[in-house]
């Protein structure tokens, strides 16, 4: 970045990112659009990596984590198809970038880290720009969050071997759930389920890549 780099260049990277979100991968949904072009990326990445912040990719974070790919935040929460209305439970907040889209976007949101320091970290900034509709927690996400639900969405960020039942219980009647399902690391497809009166209507939209779901209804942990 040049000497005397101000914020106004990151607000014109994010929406050059922007644009190319809706002219090259295809995404549509103008509220989502617009959030993206709101919400401050580099403010959720390290520091080292602030340059970086506004290219289409995932970024290591800390405890082995990545922040996801602005294309598949977009996808993933386009999918959700939110008006504003709605109560949305987030499985793996890590920065909690996507935890700040999806609260621009819904009612309120309630966000689940499985990594203790992470979630601190992500309570603090997002209390910091000014978030007052979301609730975080550190904790195991695949048994879902009890005592909120049930929800109207809900958005896994981690790949699990499975839909974990338990999201499946907590999800209002006509909610969408969004999760890649697959095998640990490669061949996730990233997946929408709608509960549906009688059993659950499953689309899958495409390959996708993300860090493991770890859990009592995802994969176990791992061996040291
Ligand atoms: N949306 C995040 C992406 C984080 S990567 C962002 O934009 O920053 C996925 C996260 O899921 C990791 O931080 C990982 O620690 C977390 N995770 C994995 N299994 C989990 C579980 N069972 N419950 C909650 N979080 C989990």
């Amino acid at each position: 970045m040049p000497p005397g780099a101000t914020r106004d260049d990151m607000t014109i990277r994010r929406e050059q990112m922007v644009a190319a979100l809706s002219a090259e991968f295809g995404i549509k949904d103008v509220r989502v659009l617009e959030t993206m072009a709101k919400v401050p990326r580099h403010r959720f990445v390290p520091d080292a990596l602030k340059a970086q912040a506004y290219r289409d990719g995932a970024l290591p974070i800390a405890s082995g984590q990545t922040i996801s790919q602005p294309f598949i935040v977009a996808r993933m929460t386009e999918l959700l198809e939110l008006d504003g209305s709605e109560k949305v439970l987030e499985i793996g907040a890590g920065t909690g970038y996507q935890t700040a889209i999806l609260a621009s976007l819904a009612r309120k949101v309630f966000a689940i880290e499985r990594h203790e320091g992470l979630a601190r970290e992500a309570n603090a900034r997002l209390s910091e720009l000014g978030f007052r509709n979301i609730t975080l927690k550190a904790g195991d996400g695949t048994k879902g969050w009890e005592a909120y639900q049930p929800y109207d969405a809900i958005l896994v960020a981690a790949g699990g071997p499975k839909v974990p039942e338990p999201l499946i219980s907590q999800l209002k009647t006509g909610g969408k759930l969004v999760i890649p399902v697959g095998e640990k690391g490669e061949n996730q497809v990233l997946t929408r389920v709608t509960k549906m009166p009688t059993g659950v209507k499953i689309e899958e939209f495409g390959p996708c890549t993300f860090v493991p779901l770890i859990g009592d209804h995802g994969w176990p942990e791992e061996q040291k």
